[in-house]
């Protein structure tokens, strides 16, 4: 009988994290102050985040971070989570392509995002935190760090983007009935939030709004910290265990992957999946492809500009270098609210610059219709993100099909969409559409790029 999923025991977790800014030949640049533009300290970090998670961040020396006993045991309560041969998907298309997907929608709070929740949070308490603040924007982030909040006896006080609490009601109560306090993005609480509603008082947030709300809370409020689910560095580190235990497990179906394929909103369920397999690539000279799917409606990696920039609406982060669509962007009004950000991560934009990857972008239509594919295959309804990755790798069966070669492609499967509902409504019903963007919109957003 043909094997479908492959799960690891206990004593196979991976007991570290794989860091691979150690192995990259050439670094990252480093987040700059914006006022002196003087690369930033651990120490200058941890004013806003996590002592550790600063150090984490910066850390371009040690290719192998422990994980912490404590996260390790509460990793254990979920991994690891199945890695599931896609027969019935391969059928459906006829193609000769091996198709894998990690399945990172199988933990009850139904996205990877938890994987980072529980380190940051368990850093926070360690040094003395009460209080922890981030941003949401469909609210898988938001409700990880709710629970892993409670798990270390935190507080937790998120900004949800405005448009994704009207979109999907059902994560705000979730967030909620795990004690955190929720606000829309922009609000009238913070100073952030009101030049934004005084500049456009139907402005229906963003992750850039939200996150100028929640840094503005963490740095007026005693003991707060703020916390983020993507972007950073050392939140891709976090998400690694999912490339570490996929390794092993594509060891057990006897292959190795020549695509490595995961959405992209800000880069860490993408590096979490890729870069432990990246590893072979820099080190060993393997030539596994590694593709990220982001929408065509936020194309920062395929027509973004690589340049310095804030991560947030109201200029309050750090500068980085990444590729980016402007901090003033504001994309449509997808439902993949996850993926509706305007740069990527510094580590995955120097990896683009360097070739090691590649962007692809996919019209909102086509994920649904990926999506609603899988669903109808697989048996899993998969969350509109996750959407793209499967469309990416839908892609990839055909072109195999058309080739007459076999490939084996490995896509993750970030959450599943069973709180997205209305979306898949909309879709169904025939009211979805695609957005597009002009070269025009993206250059009026690029002149705001800090010079
Ligand atoms: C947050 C989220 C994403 C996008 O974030 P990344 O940091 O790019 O991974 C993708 N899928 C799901 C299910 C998410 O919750």
């Amino acid at each position: 009988m043909k094997q479908k999923k492959f799960i690891l025991e206990e004593k196979d977790l991976p007991t570290q994290w794989y860091n691979i800014q150690a192995d990259m030949v050439h670094k990252p640049g480093l987040p700059l102050n914006p006022a002196t533009r003087q690369p930033l300290s651990a120490e200058d970090l941890s004013h806003i985040f996590a002592y550790e998670c600063s150090k984490q961040e910066l850390d371009q020396e040690h290719a192998w971070i422990d994980i912490p006993e404590e996260v390790q045991e509460k990793y254990r309560f979920y991994r690891s989570t199945p890695l599931v041969r896609a027969y019935e998907l391969e059928k459906a298309l006829d193609t000769p392509a091996h198709i894998y997907f990690k399945n990172e929608s199988v933990n009850p709070l139904g996205s990877h995002k938890i994987n980072s929740a529980l380190p940051q949070c368990y850093y926070c308490k360690q040094e003395g935190t009460t209080n922890v603040t981030t941003e949401t924007g469909a609210g898988q982030w938001g409700a990880a760090l709710s629970y892993a909040a409670k798990v270390y006896g935190l507080e937790c006080a998120v900004y949800q983007v405005k448009l994704t609490m009207q979109q999907k009601p059902y994560r705000s109560l979730i967030m909620r009935t795990f004690g955190a306090s929720v606000e829309g993005s922009p609000s009238m609480s913070t100073r952030a939030g009101k030049d934004i509603l005084t500049k456009d008082p139907t402005h229906s947030g963003s992750l850039g709004t939200a996150i100028s709300e929640a840094i503005e809370l963490a740095t007026t409020t005693p003991n707060c910290k703020y916390t983020l689910g993507s972007v950073l560095n050392h939140v891709s580190l976090h998400q690694t265990v999912i490339g570490l235990e996929a390794e092993k497990q594509m060891e057990m179906a006897g292959e190795y992957p020549d695509k490595v394929i995961a959405c992209f909103g800000g880069g860490s369920n993408f590096g979490g999946i890729a870069f432990p397999f990246m590893r072979h690539n820099i080190l060993e000279g393997r030539k596994t492809e590694f593709i990220a799917a982001e929408p065509n409606s936020c194309p920062k990696l395929t027509r973004g500009t690589f340049a310095y920039d804030f991560g947030d609406e109201a200029g309050y982060t750090p500068l980085l270098p990444m590729f980016t669509l402007g901090h003033g962007f504001k994309p449509s009004n997808i439902h993949a609210g996850g993926l509706r950000y305007h740069g990527a991560g510094v580590i995955v934009s120097q990896l683009i610059k360097d070739g090691l990857m590649q962007g692809v972008d996919i019209p909102q239509l086509e994920t649904f219709e990926a999506g609603t594919l899988f669903a109808r295959t697989e048996g899993i309804i998969p969350a509109p993100e996750s959407c793209h990755a499967i469309a990416a790798t839908i892609r990839e069966a055909l072109k195999c099909k058309e080739e007459g070669t076999s490939k084996v492609l490995l896509f993750n499967l970030s959450g599943h969409g069973l709180i997205d509902m209305p979306s898949y409504d909309s879709f169904i019903s025939g009211d979805l559409c695609n957005y597009t963007v002009t070269d025009q919109e993206i250059q009026s957003y690029l002149t705001d790029l800090p010079k």
